[in-house]
């Protein structure tokens, strides 16, 4: 049975749900039918979000925690459920789509206990006689434009701080992915959220994200997705003055040194590289290896790339999922091609797979004998293509590993508690692992990078308040 899916806009499903998503492991598949909103209905659910402000963002702590503990707790029931839905629409396995789920229902349960947590500092004022109180308050509407890799996680991270400190929301989902934003929304909305305080608005970026970028009326923009889009993001939200928070693309170092534990370093490197069909924005995209272990970890690689089950995404043994779409499956081709023509070797894979349905499946790909400077070292792939850089020793690592316009995560293997020192304090990346894959993270602490990965504050943990609140100074002279 096909799926019909609309909007939500100030409490009520709204739209003609026309607009077809396509499960990626088999495209004969269609996951369901999704409203496509234009302008005006972005502009709707906008004034719904700004109508419903003042009442939400003064109600207590507890009415907000009800809903977010509610909606972790359903999340959690049906984790199998939901996570196979993400696994069909986006592509990832079955185990990636049901832990994405847990993990999404671990973000709301969390921000239901900030919601208690909050507190404000009060200080004698240099005036005799005067308070001051610093408190926070919510921004306003909040824009959340998500993408497609992480459909419920990325959603889950914003809508739940942005709810818990008491903003009301205009949700812009990726195309690819209607269904989990959909889901996560019909959960808040029967969770109890009075209309308005949220609205899911289905459709396209360059019609729906464009109207949010323009109106006045958003009080803040956090946006997950490509440089590109990043970028317009910043130029119309400083037109209109709004805040905003940009978290984009990687091309995150792996070093592995000649004293790492090799069956430790494989697993990072494989792992970081290619799981999620290296569509993370964190993955390790340039394994940065030294000399004395170079030829043996990358034979360890290639063995273990050859042992790795690529298939259909709801297939229990399927270790790698098909590439999301025909778009991004033509980019990873065309930047193995790229690889070639700059010389780089192709040592394993980059073929594409036929498998029992037709589906976007790639061989996961390493090229050996690259350098920094080639467009593979320097251009997010997003994809399973990762490359080998050989450096003779842990400061040309370093260097390379921070010569790049990125700076997410970055990673180190190795038992030089001295290297591993240093590296954790010059890596130019906003979260640096240790003997871990650069992909991977917890859910209560920040998230985010620097130089051209991000923007604005970090996400997730208690460091998300900074972006969904505004501080308030108040004075009181009691007399
Ligand atoms: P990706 O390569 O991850 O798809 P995009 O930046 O294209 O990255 O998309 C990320 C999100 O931004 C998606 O929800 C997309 O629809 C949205 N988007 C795309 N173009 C625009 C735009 N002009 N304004 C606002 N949002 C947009």
């Amino acid at each position: 049975m096909t799926l019909h899916r609309k909007n939500l806009i100030d409490g009520e499903w709204l739209g003609e749900a026309g607009s077809r998503n396509i499960n990626p492991s088999n495209t004969n598949d269609v996951v369901g039918e999704y409203a496509s909103a234009g302008p005006d209905e972005a502009k709707q659910a906008i004034a719904a979000a700004k109508a419903a402000f003042p009442a939400w963002s003064r109600s207590g702590p507890l009415a907000r925690h009800a809903v977010l503990k509610k909606t972790s707790d359903e999340i959690m029931a049906r984790k199998d459920e939901i996570g196979r839905s993400l696994a069909r629409e986006e592509g990832k396995t079955l185990a990636e789509g049901v832990g994405e789920t847990i993990r999404a229902a671990q973000i709301f349960d969390f921000f239901a206990g900030e919601t208690l947590r909050l507190s404000g500092e009060m200080v004698p004022s240099v005036r005799p006689g005067v308070g001051v109180e610093m408190t926070r308050e919510g921004v306003g509407v909040v824009g959340i434009i998500t993408p497609w890799n992480f459909p419920i996680a990325i959603p889950a991270w914003k809508i739940a701080p942005a709810l818990a400190y008491g903003n009301t929301i205009v949700f812009k989902p990726a195309e690819l992915v209607p269904e989990s934003a959909w889901t996560i929304v019909d959960i808040l909305h029967r969770a109890g959220l009075p209309k308005g305080v949220l609205n899911l608005v289905m459709g396209k970026g360059s019609v729906v994200g464009q109207a949010m970028l323009d109106s006045p009326d958003v009080n803040a923009i956090s946006f997950t997705g490509s440089v590109g889009t990043g970028k317009r993001v910043a130029a119309a939200s400083v037109e209109h003055m709004c805040k905003f928070q940009l978290e984009m693309g990687g091309k995150n170092p792996l070093v592995v040194l000649d004293d790492a534990d090799l069956a430790v370093a494989i697993d990072c490197a494989v792992n970081g590289a290619y799981f999620s069909t290296g569509q993370r924005c964190t993955a390790s995209s340039r394994l940065i290896v030294t000399d004395g272990i170079h030829d043996r970890f990358v034979d360890a690689v290639k063995e273990r790339l050859d042992k790795l089950v690529i298939g259909d995404a709801l297939d229990a043994k399927t270790q790698i999922g098909p590439v999301v779409d025909q778009t991004q499956l033509k980019q990873d081709e065309d930047y193995i091609a790229i690889g070639r023509q700059e010389g780089a070797e192709l040592a394993f894979g980059g073929d594409r797979l036929e498998r029992g349905t037709p589906g976007f499946y790639l061989q996961p790909a390493l090229f050996v004998g690259s350098n920094n400077a080639m467009r593979i070292s320097r251009e997010e792939i997003f994809g399973p293509v990762a490359n080998v850089i050989r450096v003779k020793d842990y400061d040309e690592a370093l260097a390379v590993a921070n010569d790049t316009p990125f700076g997410l995560t970055s990673g180190i293997c190795t038992t030089s508690l001295k290297h591993a020192t240093h590296f954790k304090r010059n890596s130019e990346a906003g979260m640096v692992m240790v003997n871990l894959p650069t992909a991977g993270v917890d859910f209560h602490v920040p998230f985010g990078g620097r130089k051209g990965s991000s923007y604005g504050p970090r996400e997730q943990g208690r460091y998300a308040m900074e972006f969904y609140t505004t501080v308030k100074t108040a004075y009181t002279f009691a007399g």
